[in-house]
């Protein structure tokens, strides 16, 4: 039995994006929980598809004393403040101080922090959970699939273990290899090499799914060299490779070390060598197959119009850019204006983020009128609201548990929420508190709306809707609506990225 200290620290950070982490941020709860501390943490993150509680539950099962520091995250957004920053990676170090000494070191991690004075939140922090620990006991951490892997990640951490999938359905299973590799270090006790490489090519977020090539090919290739290929457990026929981790990276941010990365951990220095550049090499090859096809509004709509005729089940319009879960303010119009000028009768878009509107709609109550103009809280590109008569047809506390396979179990708390529907087009809008992204049809179904009976969909959402929405959709077009997360990254006025990487598979250097 070993006793290891546990802890996270979650932030995706589009630095692009108009609205800072500030603690608060931190502090509250929304589709995952609020900020805990201490003995607390065990009950707070158990059930939730959040790598802590798949590794807090590994590491039980094997025996060993778990002690909690704390875990917290925010929603995507522009920079952690300093202040938010210091609050928590204090309250990691000194707990780390005065609950020690440990044998290990597990740490859930995004991995695409930016702090207002750390470029690099997550290299800094392990380098400070370092300075209390030494050098020597295992530090592992478990990692998004949108991090901007730096090797001062790499230098301060024993291990670092990623998803997998996007959308991702494995969080709480990559807590657990996590935990799984943590739990064999400690007992064979040999050091791990580790072979890292960056890719220069930044992948816009749509094209880095999993369910699509060249991602899913790209993503098996890498099953194949962890295990030795042929289903082969893992030390016989792979050469000493123990792990391997390939993140495609977060583009929205203004970072030097920006951009697709990963690391081999092996045995043998040149196996792990050979085997990062075999993963480094298949990816490059396939530069000019992250692409497709991205919709203006209009046309999306449209489209889907005409598609919707005919069809048993939803289209499915991705509202790409203005995806909460990048960093987007979920309060942009364009989609909305376009669904409405082209009366897509019947059709839903989901959630916009417009707590004054939600609060009027409460005030209205069911099947009144409410005359005013909704979303563009925020303003983000000069938008304004849409001036409308709205009928308010269904309210909700926003209480409510997902029950898809990247929300579920998530206890959601995002009220008020509202279904406004304009009847002269025929277009209804979700409408809820906090920034949370529509990848989960019990936002529909909390007020009222069956998402699979819905002829068109709007989701604010750039990839993780497809969990939950792709089995119950006709097609899916991916719509460039207005919204902070700007898929072309060749659009972002980088001043801090490294030179010569390309800003998009193909595009120009900067
Ligand atoms: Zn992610």
């Amino acid at each position: 039995m070993a006793r290891i200290a546990v802890g996270g620290f979650q932030h995706e950070t589009n630095t692009f994006a108009p609205q800072k982490a500030t603690w608060e941020e931190f502090e509250r709860a929304d589709a995952w929980p609020p900020f805990v501390r201490g003995p607390a943490l065990i009950a707070a993150v158990e059930g939730f598809n959040i790598p802590i509680a798949g590794a807090v539950a590994a590491l039980k099962e094997r025996g060993h004393e778990v002690v909690p520091l704390s875990w917290c995250s925010a929603p995507p957004s522009s920079y952690v403040t300093r202040d938010a920053y210091e609050k928590v990676a204090g309250w990691l170090v000194e707990d780390l101080k005065k609950l020690g000494p440990f044998d290990a070191v597990y740490l859930d991690l995004h991995g695409a922090m930016v702090a207002e004075h750390h470029e690099d939140g997550e290299g800094e922090l392990m380098r400070r959970m370092r300075g209390v620990v030494g050098d020597t006991i295992p530090l592992i951490a478990s990692l998004d699939y949108h991090t901007n892997m730096t090797a001062e990640m790499v230098r301060h951490s024993t291990a670092m273990i990623g998803y997998r999938t996007y959308p991702h359905v494995d969080m709480a299973a990559t807590g657990r290899r996590a935990a799984e590799l943590l739990d064999r270090l400690l007992k064979d006790g040999r050091p791990l090499y580790k072979a890292y490489r960056q890719v220069d090519f930044l992948i816009p977020l749509v094209w880095q799914c999993t369910y699509l090539e060249p991602a899913k090919g790209l993503f098996d290739l890498l099953d194949e060299i962890e295990t030795g290929g042929k289903g082969a457990p893992g030390g016989s026929h792979n050469q000493g490779i123990v792990s391997v981790t390939h993140t495609p990276g977060f583009p929205p941010a203004d970072i030097a070390q920006c951009g697709p990365a990963l690391v081999v951990y092996g045995h043998d220095k040149a196996a792990a060598e050979a085997a990062a550049d075999r993963l480094a090499d298949a990816i490059r090859a396939k530069e000019a197959a992250f692409a497709g096809k991205l919709w203006s509004p209009d046309e999306a709509a449209i489209e889907a119009i005409k598609l919707s005729k005919g069809a048993s089940k939803p289209i499915v319009l991705a509202d790409v850019q203005d995806n909460p879960g990048a960093g987007g303010t979920s309060d942009t119009v364009g989609l909305l204006r376009a669904l409405m000028k082209a009366k897509a009768k019947g059709a839903v878009i989901g959630m916009l983020v417009d707590p004054p509107s939600a609060e009027a709609a409460v005030a209205t109550g069911e099947g009144n009128i409410l005359r005013r103009g909704i979303g563009a809280v925020v303003g983000y590109a000069g938008e304004t609201p849409v001036e409308a008569d709205w009928r308010v047809m269904k309210l909700g506390n926003g209480v409510f548990t997902g029950t898809g396979p990247f929300y579920g179990g998530a206890k959601f708390q995002i009220g008020p929420m509202a279904l406004l529907t304009h009847e002269e087009s025929g277009v209804s809008v979700v409408l809820a508190c906090k920034r949370v992204q529509a990848a989960d049809q019990e936002m529909f179904r909390h007020v009222g709306v069956e998402p699979g009976k819905t002829p068109i969909l709007g989701l604010k959402s750039t990839v993780h809707f497809r969990a939950d929405f792709q089995p119950i959709a006709e097609t899916i077009l991916v719509v460039q609506s207005p919204g902070a997360h700007i898929t072309d990254p060749v659009e972002y006025p980088y001043q801090q990225l490294r030179k010569g990487v390309k800003l998009r598979p193909l595009g120009p250097v900067r």
